[in-house]
């Protein structure tokens, strides 16, 4: 039987000094998880190690060397992140999160990592408070080991996975899909499918145009080995940066969409919280503990 497994935050004691990104959210969210969800101490892993290979998979030799150095270039400092050495090693440690949450997701269903979902990191630099794309390195990495082929990315962040449409934009094993606000950050790139939503869509207009695009990917890109769930919370309409307007059950109902569709299918999901900025990390991570209570339902519900 399928269950969720989750993979804890590697960014303990990681410090963005008075940064927007809640880091705190992830450790908030782990303590609901256990008190709220009673999720028991063996469905938590730890994050795997990265090698430098598996970045290298992904991000050019030039922007590497420039993370391993901590220098400030263009590249770098498009992060909108502090340049450091801890933030960095971080950042580079979320990435074996990610990858453990897509073997998870293949041997035990659903793996839902507490964190991940950096959609915005380029090949050849950093942008968006994201230096590596984790969610591609942690692909690549479980292709190269456990052949995982075909991987379908439903991307419903408030921001369009600008990252990921580049990273994947010559794979035909790779379907990237992108539910976001129009008119917000970041430059648009051209994912397989991408749906750009007026400001103030809300919660009837956003899950009946979600619920027909999920249908149109079933033909278009049928039977994903994996799905990647990129499952941000800034779509809620309290959220700092966006504005969509999704109330708390309207996300609720996203949630529930994306993950019965596929868990019913049996098809391994892998979840990645990516963005929020409701009422700092406390509030962000009870929307997120939204996402994890609809994966645990997915998966009673087979
Ligand atoms: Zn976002």
């Amino acid at each position: 039987m399928a269950e969720v497994a989750y993979v804890r935050s590697p960014l303990k004691g990681v410090d963005l000094g008075s940064h927007p990104f809640p880091l705190e959210k992830y450790e908030i969210l782990e303590r609901l998880l256990r008190e709220e969800l009673h999720v028991p101490p063996e469905r938590f892993h730890p994050a795997e190690a990265i090698e430098d290979e598996d970045l290298a998979r992904i991000h050019t030799p030039r922007y590497l060397d420039d993370l391993a150095h901590v220098r400030e270039t263009w590249a770098t400092l498009s992060s909108e992140l502090p340049v450091t050495a801890p933030i960095i090693e971080g950042f580079r440690r979320v990435a074996g999160a990610s990858a453990t949450a897509v073997r998870l997701a293949l041997h035990e269903g659903v793996g839902f990592c507490i964190g991940g979902g950096f959609h915005h990191a380029f090949p050849d630099h950093a942008e968006g408070f994201c230096y590596f794309h984790d969610m591609a390195i942690a692909v690549e990495k479980l292709r190269a080991e456990e052949g995982v082929e075909r991987v379908l990315f439903v991307d419903a962040d408030l921001h369009q996975g600008n990252g990921t449409a580049v990273i994947y934009a010559e794979d035909p094993d790779t379907f990237t899909y992108s539910i976001h606000q129009e008119r917000n950050y970041p430059v648009k790139q051209r994912s397989d499918f991408d749906r750009g939503l007026d400001d103030g869509t809300g919660d009837e207009a956003y899950l009946s145009i979600l619920q027909g695009d999920l249908e149109e990917i079933d033909s278009r890109f049928p039977s994903p080995d994996l799905v990647c769930y990129v499952a941000g919370v800034d779509p809620h309409r309290d959220d700092a940066l966006g504005g969509l307007a999704l109330s708390t059950e309207g996300l609720q109902r996203r949630d529930e969409m994306v993950l019965d569709r596929y868990v019913a299918m049996g098809i391994p999901v892998a979840v990645f919280l990516a963005g929020g900025y409701v009422r700092g990390g406390e509030g962000t991570a009870r929307l997120h503990l939204g996402t994890a209570r609809a994966a645990e339902q997915a998966v009673a519900a087979v």
